[in-house]
């Protein structure tokens, strides 16, 4: 029997692991937390990580390791090339993703630079659901466009959607025969959609994206790095896949698509490491050529034979249904506190994170004055929680200089795997509420110091009085 029948009619959500290795936490004061803010500039990302009690900042390469793990970390074989870890690596990859070519890459970025180093170019064009900003990134550096299609929902905050990641098919058809086909070198979707909120894509729209491909023969790739929490969310939400397990879902996500990226920080279970994975034996070849470059010979590729052997059996635990349930019920947790609170978020919670609407719960502050930042650092200074303004900070500076409100003034409160119990989420929770009792009376903020792009993790910032 499984983990949910089991469970089945208890309200708590029991992590399904007990833990071996503590890390202790650094319990500081207010007047400590402010003390480090000002020395940061207001910057969270300029703070030391332990001079934070909880930190949301990412749920990527945060993640804690199983003990089965640790144990093949030792096993690890470092032979330049053809090591045994590699052999587990591609195996465990193509249990689930069944690519003839399994590329592993230092993390997901590198396999993306490869990948449009092939296929990017001058003149060409990228359509996705949401583009993460590193695939949107290594897309524009090779001159090419990078075009988010997701559907309407998905960009609308407070209306419910089960499958708020859905590439917006119509507009995917008119994108294609608005460039012409050969303008585009492939068709990318983003499972789960980091950028729009960590939200799911049906299976469904997958079918109906891999038909479209069919129809103009463009290959399809999938940004896979949270494949087994959007499989969950399937299982979970779509009509008619309730009883599958997940690895038969992620294999049919697999067999759609021609090719993946893949983060392994995030669903491989790991601190580092990545793949990129493809049919197509002429780009198979050229990514290699390019991988020998920067990442190193085809059997690492950038990483210690450990890193391989560690993602291997992150690959077998993350399809696990009892992991599963307890990391998207846990994430609901923190959303469903949240609104008891009254905080607006981001509904349905995605997978990796909830998002709080800053801007909606402080309309007081402009959104060029940051209301986003406004409530990031006040978590901070209220309880060493450490969040993510996505919001004007992080792309209200435009190329020429000006400056615009982003579409959107949110927090992001993405949650490492494994790495903190219940009781971490009751304490975020509770910081929200006390910030929340003061919401009217916190300030806006006005960038002193700033770069001229990404400026989110460099800039210097002081509070309005
Ligand atoms: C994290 C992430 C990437 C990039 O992976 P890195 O390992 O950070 O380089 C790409 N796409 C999505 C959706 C991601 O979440």
């Amino acid at each position: 029997m499984g983990y949910e029948t089991l469970m089945h009619g208890f309200q708590t959500i029991i992590e399904p692991f007990r833990i071996k290795s503590v890390e202790p936490l650094r319990i500081t004061s207010a007047e400590e937390r402010l003390g480090k803010l000002k020395q940061a500039g207001y910057n969270l990302f300029a703070l030391h990580s332990d001079d934070v009690m909880v930190d949301l900042l990412t749920d990527s390469g945060t993640g804690a390791m199983s003990s089965e793990q640790w144990a093949a970390i030792q096993r690890g074989d470092e032979s330049y090339a053809g090591s045994p870890s590699f052999y587990r690596f591609e195996a465990a990859v193509k249990a689930l993703f069944d690519f003839k070519h399994v590329i592993p890459t230092h993390q997901g970025r590198a396999a993306e630079k490869i990948l449009f180093s092939v296929v990017g170019g001058p003149g060409k064009v990228v359509p996705n659901n949401t583009h993460f900003d590193t695939t949107r990134a290594n897309i524009e550096f090779t001159k090419a466009t990078a075009v988010d299609l997701v559907i309407p929902e998905g960009k609308q905050p407070s209306v419910y959607h089960p499958f708020k990641g859905n590439m917006d098919l119509a507009a995917l058809e008119r994108c294609i025969t608005e460039h012409g086909r050969d303008k585009i070198p492939m068709v990318m979707v983003t499972i789960t959609n980091n950028s729009g909120g960590g939200q799911p894509v049906s299976l469904e729209n997958l079918r109906g994206v891999r038909a479209i491909c069919d129809k103009y023969e463009l290959p399809l790739f999938l940004d896979g790095c949270r494949f087994a929490e959007n499989a969950w969310f399937i299982r979970e939400r779509e009509p008619g896949q309730g009883e599958r397990s997940v690895t038969e879902i992620v294999k049919e996500i697999g067999s759609l698509a021609d090719g993946m990226t893949m983060s392994a920080k995030k669903d491989g279970l790991a601190n580092i490491g990545g793949w990129l994975a493809l049919d197509d034996d002429a780009w198979a070849l050229k990514c290699r050529n390019l991988l020998i470059l920067t990442e190193g010979f085809p059997t690492y590729g950038g990483l210690a034979g450990r890193d391989l052997d560690a993602i291997a059996q992150g690959l077998q635990e993350v399809v696990r249904h009892d992991y599963l349930m307890y990391r998207i019920r846990s994430t609901q947790y923190v959303g469903e506190g949240l609104l008891k609170l009254g905080v607006p978020i981001v509904e349905p919670t995605g997978g990796h994170a909830v998002y709080i609407d800053a801007r909606a719960l402080l309309p007081h502050i402009p959104p060029l004055q940051y209301p986003g930042q406004a409530l990031a650092t006040a978590l901070y200074e209220e309880g060493g929680v450490r969040g993510c303004e996505i919001g004007t900070v992080m792309f209200g500076l435009k190329p020429d200089g000006t400056e615009a409100p982003a579409a959107m003034d949110l927090v992001r409160l993405a949650i490492p795997r494994r790495t903190y119990t219940q009781s971490h989420m009751d304490f975020v929770i509770e910081v929200m509420g006390r910030v929340m009792k003061r919401a009217k009376s916190l300030k806006g903020f006005q960038i002193i110091e700033q770069p001229p792009a990404l400026r989110h993790f460099s800039a210097k910032f002081a509070p309005l009085l």
